[in-house]
């Protein structure tokens, strides 16, 4: 099948390599020349594990890159929308380039074309799409608009694409849905996983996915339903882990007694300093907001940012515990990103407290596996980046954790101990065993559960640190 994909962020470049991978022919479409003359060229412009592999693959053959949206349009038949819808000052999504497309789309259109919001749109963006279509030509007979929301995380995004739970197919027209069910099917029946060179499997993925069928309007709800309830669980969980610090209790035990209820389920229910990223804090925004304008007060969405909020300032809070005063303090702060796996810093709680570090005259010394030179463009110079984890700490009064990449989780103790200054880490996404830090002669502060202080002086390495 012929598919154009317009926008080559993390998702668009993501679902543009993957629906290649399942034997289509793709070309994506973006406006940034700079990122198609970069694509054209083989480079992965962003950090997501087996993209390379892919766009190397197809790259050239079945996979496409383009400025030229008129040409992608007339040689396909389905066309996905995966442009930015970013939040506007009152926290409504802008969807001024979704907009955009749907008005240069119909300028070109001269065949049946399905037009499909892959972006995360409010519900009626669809009614929109259309209205907008034909205001500018496009003859009502020649296109269907339809809702296939992506469901993937950044880190594991191809994966997460190729092995999804579900997908939901919001089509109101059986012509349309026929379209979507075609770009789909090597998924839908199997078919792909038979195949020797498949992207492997994750652990824990459904052998087959669930395919849903649902109106265009169900789908977008579906897509801002499912983001604010995982926002919920995360908010819910630190304000247990808040409790749990009051009284001395351990949020990690909490997690596994609540988590085990089947009803309930152990994902998501991670305490720490908060979600961040491109998707949930504005994704929430715009669901409350189309709430309000649907006549509906979503309180409950205003307590979950809220908590959210408070997470970072608690785990300042921390930082101040620990260390008394902060003017003139060299922090080791691991982590940039987001979320580990992905160089993404939109919205990135780490970059967020780190700035605050910085406005109380702390000096940073940073590292992250992926994302420091997105960081670079926004910190101007305010930091000091490190090769490593170990380089980061080298005589640094602590040690921060705030962005969960495996590599800070397997981190050699007796190496980090050796390289700071004074033993303490403050670990923002709770990737240690307090009882083993204590045996490693660290003072330990995590999210929800009671600090430690070193059980025994462990000998320092004579290795160097860096
Ligand atoms: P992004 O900012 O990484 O990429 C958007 C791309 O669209 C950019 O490359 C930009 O140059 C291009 N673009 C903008 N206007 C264009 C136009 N008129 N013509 C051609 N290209 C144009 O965004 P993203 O993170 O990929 O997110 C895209 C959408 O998908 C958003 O609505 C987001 O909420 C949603 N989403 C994101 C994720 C995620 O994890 N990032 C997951 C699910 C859904």
């Amino acid at each position: 099948m012929r598919i154009a994909v317009v926008g080559s962020g993390y998702v668009g470049l993501v679902a543009g390599a993957c629906f290649a991978e399942l034997g289509h022919e793709v070309i994506v479409v973006d406006n940034d020349a700079a990122k198609v003359a970069a694509l054209k060229s083989g480079e992965t412009p962003i950090h997501e594990k087996f993209l390379p592999e892919l766009l190397a693959r197809h790259g050239g053959r079945s996979l496409s890159f383009t400025e030229d949206l008129a040409e992608a349009v007339r040689q396909s038949v389905a066309i996905f929308i995966a442009v930015g819808t970013p939040p506007t000052d009152d926290g409504e999504a802008d969807l001024s380039y979704v907009e955009s497309v749907a008005r240069s789309i119909a300028s070109c259109i001269d065949s049946y074309k399905v037009v499909v919001e892959k972006s995360t749109v409010p519900v009626y963006t669809s009614d929109w799409i259309r209205k907008i279509m034909l205001l500018n030509g496009a003859p009502a007979e020649l296109f269907d608009v339809a809702s296939n929301p992506e469901f993937l995380r950044e880190g594991t995004a191809v994966t997460d694409f190729l092995y999804p739970d579900r997908i939901v197919l919001g089509a109101d027209t059986e012509r349309c849905a026929e379209v979507l069910r075609t770009a789909y099917a090597p998924l839908v029946s199997g078919e792909y996983y038979k195949c020797v060179n498949a992207v492997p499997r994750p652990d824990n993925s459904r052998s087959l996915p669930q395919l849903i069928r649902t109106s265009a309007k169900s789908a977008e709800l579906i897509k801002h339903a499912s983001n604010a309830f995982l926002a919920m669980k995360i908010s819910f969980i630190n304000a247990v882990a808040s409790i749990c610090e009051s009284v001395g209790a351990d949020v990690q035990q909490v997690c596994e007694g609540i988590g085990s209820d089947s009803r309930i389920g152990p994902r998501f229910l991670s305490p720490g300093v908060g979600y961040g990223g491109s998707c949930f804090p504005k994704d929430l925004t715009a669901f409350r907001a189309v709430a309000r304008d649907c006549g509906y007060e979503f309180r409950l969405l205003d307590e979950v940012i809220r908590i959210n909020e408070s997470q970072r300032l608690r785990f300042l809070r921390k930082v101040r515990k620990a260390l008394w005063t902060l003017k003139g303090k060299r922090l080791a702060v691991l982590g940039l990103a987001f979320k580990g796996g992905t160089d993404d810093i939109r919205e990135s709680p780490a970059v967020s407290i780190l700035t605050s570090l910085l406005r109380e005259g702390c000096e940073i010394v940073t590292y992250d596996p992926a994302a420091m030179d997105r960081a670079a463009e926004v910190l101007n110079g305010s930091v000091t980046y490190a090769k490593s984890a170990y380089e980061a700490a080298n005589r640094a009064d602590a040690l921060l954790i705030l962005t969960d990449w495996e590599e800070f989780s397997a981190l050699d103790l007796d190496r980090v101990h050796a390289a700071l200054r004074y033993p303490i880490v403050i670990d923002g996404r709770n990737l240690y065993d307090p009882e083993q830090m204590a045996d490693h002669g660290l003072i330990y502060y995590s999210v929800g559960r009671p600090d430690v202080a070193p059980r025994t002086r462990v000998q320092r390495p004579t290795l160097n640190a860096a």
